[in-house]
């Protein structure tokens, strides 16, 4: 990077002035590698039956990497389905080109938005004959079919059909023409807990509430209807939870939700959250640094000002609790992350300069930070994190 001197002569009217003529890379953004979603698809497919489909959730953008270029690597790694959050992020896939079945897995539940939905071939989460009605008669309308996904509330008391009631329903939703269930699936609510494979856990008592309406329904129901339960930690817990199609997100962007880990699965991180410094100066001894001057300088310290703050998305709680890696060194960042800009205590460095790139999150040779270690450090989880960086990063790819 070529850094401005004093005294160079410059065709000012050359230069441009536009908002899209900024360098992506001018202050702080994401990298996103494509492939390494792929990767991660293929292999966790590769745990999967051959008739057991791979959905990817691409909700809140992509867990923040870019909803569209997720979905485009998924694809290529084998997901046959996409799952969105709401209705907006279902359209903007079907604008960019996006022709895989998309499940929105939170509610619509207004005719105006359920109409939406159908004109854009998406498919909604139905919990309750109210919303059947709706659906049937929108199909109706069109003299088509409206394809749908039913929920059934095995214990998170969210979304859902009264698991009670369920059986009972869905035998009068089973008679209204103008509908095509294509899907009857739960969501669990404790998969990542350490004692998910107890038999008397959360999730297995889940999985059996779910098999035992599954059971009842089986005789009569059409058999393309897919099944499926699982998130990224019941899709790895155990095969018993895979049914027709599991519904991944956090393993896919290459982290692994569960305490023990899978020695076979090497998932690979697809972010990289990289900032560049934008100024160094040198303290002395006894002298503070950032709001409500909370760390005070032990020694002659040289610091780097970093271009990114908790406006872009790093918890401001983390404050002095993290490192950042350069040339395979870690330098802790020191005082009150502020909302623009942090420091990092980089004494005893010559190669980081003015427009020097450091990594936040992601690797660079054996060092590596991952989200979920900042997750723990400010009692959070890696979902929160990845879905916390805001607009002001470009997302940038890279493979
Ligand atoms: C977000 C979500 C998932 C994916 O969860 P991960 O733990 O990230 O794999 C699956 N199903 C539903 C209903 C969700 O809302």
């Amino acid at each position: 990077m070529q850094i401005r001197e004093p005294n160079q002569l410059f065709n000012f009217e050359k230069y441009p002035t536009l908002e899209k003529d900024i360098d992506l890379k001018q202050r702080a953004w994401i990298e996103v590698k494509g492939k390494a979603i792929e990767t991660n698809v293929s292999q966790l497919r590769s745990k999967l039956s051959k008739n057991c489909q791979f959905m990817a959730v691409v909700k809140a953008d992509g867990y923040g990497h870019d909803a569209k270029l997720v979905s485009e690597y998924a694809i290529k790694g084998g997901a046959s389905q996409l799952g969105v959050a709401t209705l907006k992020e279902g359209i903007r896939l079907r604008s960019a080109g996006v022709k895989k079945p998309i499940l929105i897995l939170g509610n619509i539940y207004t005719k105006k938005d359920l109409i939406i939905s159908f004109k854009n071939d998406l498919m909604p989460t139905i919990s309750s004959i109210r919303e059947c009605l709706i659906c049937n008669n929108i199909g109706k309308h069109f003299g088509l079919k409206f394809s749908l996904h039913l929920k059934v509330d095995t214990g998170m008391s969210r979304l859902g059909f009264e698991c009670t009631k369920f059986v009972q329903q869905f035998k009068k939703i089973q008679s209204f023409d103008n509908i095509s269930i294509e899907g009857i699936y739960s969501h669990l609510s404790s998969a990542d807990e350490l004692n998910s494979l107890d038999p008397k856990s959360t999730s297995q008592l889940q999985r059996k509430r779910f098999e035992g309406l599954l059971k009842q329904i089986n005789s009569y129901r059409n058999k393309n209807i897919k099944i499926h339960l699982a998130n990224s930690a019941g899709m790895l817990l155990d095969e018993k939870f895979h049914f027709d199609m599991v519904r991944v997100g956090l393993s896919m962007y290459g982290y692994n939700p569960l305490v023990t880990i899978d020695e076979n699965l090497s998932l690979k991180p697809a972010l990289f959250l990289k900032v560049k410094v934008a100024f160094i100066r040198i303290i002395d001894k006894g002298v503070s640094v950032s709001y409500g001057a909370k760390f005070v300088s032990s020694r002659k310290t040289k610091l780097a000002v970093l271009s990114i703050g908790y406006a872009d998305g790093v918890p401001r709680n983390l404050s002095g609790k993290i490192k950042v890696i350069h040339n395979n060194k870690f330098y802790p960042q020191v005082g009150s992350i502020t909302m623009d800009q942090m420091m990092v205590d980089i004494t005893g460095s010559n190669e980081i300069k003015i427009g020097t790139t450091m990594i936040l999150l992601g690797s660079d040779g054996d060092k590596m930070i991952s989200p979920v270690s900042w997750a723990k450090e400010s009692n959070t989880i890696p979902w929160e994190i990845l879905c916390s960086f805001k607009n002001r990063l470009p997302r940038v790819q890279v493979d």
